[in-house]
């Protein structure tokens, strides 16, 4: 049997589609991206300390030196102020899923769609199963000196690697949601000595800033905001609540919302924060009015 013969498109015509089907994808990526562009994390991803809530536990070793002088320089290494470190349990700093384990040195890597948390020196680990997913805060296993003989402390690292997880490691500096910014600030051991400690989880908070309400405005104003206990994504939205069973953008914990992309008029920004474990949070901006830009240059324009 023959089989059925094909029309191709001429070469210029295939060349006219290309260019149209092209044009096409940029319009809907424009039209996309310009409702609500958040910001890409502009710093580390926000996390939480993988200590025990209450507990203060001291940096005995910090970035840039000793054992954390390459990929993993950002690390720390942590052991307990008034108690033992041995046998504490170590929770995951962001919901993740379990990538690796090595029982060698008790690593316990999570996966967390983006950027990986590694736990070292650990006694043992919960689930070493991969795939297995811990929620933020839940303990994944306990402190220990495995690797590291007699010197029980827990080792920690965030970093980024390649899409295969392995090649192209590279660990960043940290700054925890409980309030514990540890930027990178040169020479050796840094932020050794600084005692840190993790708080209970509470709502995501939301910061605006920008246009005020109750004003017009024809400039290309837009309402910025950052969230703090976040982590977990955010959605935002234009006189409507976002809905709340997950967010738009997910682990963004920053953004803004251009008036323009509004319209004409006064209107409400809503936005709706999700925190590392769930906890959400819903707040307005601009409640009285705010206006965009097209309004202004129709009535100059008109004649
Ligand atoms: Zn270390």
């Amino acid at each position: 049997m023959k089989s059925p013969r094909l029309t191709l498109p001429s070469g210029r015509n295939r060349r006219y589609s290309l260019i149209v089907l092209l044009g096409w994808l940029l319009f809907v990526c424009s039209a996309l991206t310009s409702v609500f562009i958040p910001n890409t994390l502009s710093a580390a991803p926000q996390i939480i300390l993988p200590t025990p809530p209450g507990e203060a536990w001291r940096i005995i070793q910090g970035y840039g030196c000793g054992t954390h002088n390459a990929w993993d320089r950002y690390s720390l290494d942590l052991v307990q102020v008034d108690g033992p470190t041995y046998g504490a349990p170590v929770r995951a700093a962001a919901g993740g899923e379990v990538w690796h384990w090595e029982s060698r040195s008790g690593t316990l890597i999570l996966n967390h769609g983006g950027f990986f948390t590694m736990y070292t020196h650990m006694q043992g680990a919960v689930d070493t199963t991969r795939g297995r997913i811990f929620e933020v805060g839940e303990t994944l296993g306990y402190a220990g000196d495995r690797g590291s003989p007699g010197v029980p402390h827990l080792h920690f690292t965030l970093y980024t690697a390649n899409r295969d997880g392995w090649s192209g490691k590279q660990s960043l500096p940290l700054s925890f949601a409980e309030g514990y910014e540890l930027p990178e600030i040169g020479g050796c051991n840094q932020h050794g000595g600084t005692v840190m400690t993790a708080m209970s989880l509470q709502p995501p908070q939301i910061n605006f800033s920008g246009p005020q309400p109750a004003q017009w405005y024809r400039g290309d104003e837009r309402i910025v905001f950052d969230i703090t206990w976040g982590g977990g994504g955010m959605s935002q939205r234009w006189n409507e609540e976002p809905a709340g069973d997950a967010p738009m953008f997910p682990a963004v914990i920053d953004g803004y919302a251009p008036l323009r992309d509004a319209g004409d008029g006064m209107h409400t920004l809503y936005v709706r924060a999700w925190g590392p474990d769930g906890k959400q949070t819903l707040t307005t901006y601009g409640r009285s009015g705010l206006t965009a830009l097209r309004r202004v240059r129709r009535c100059r324009s008109t004649r």
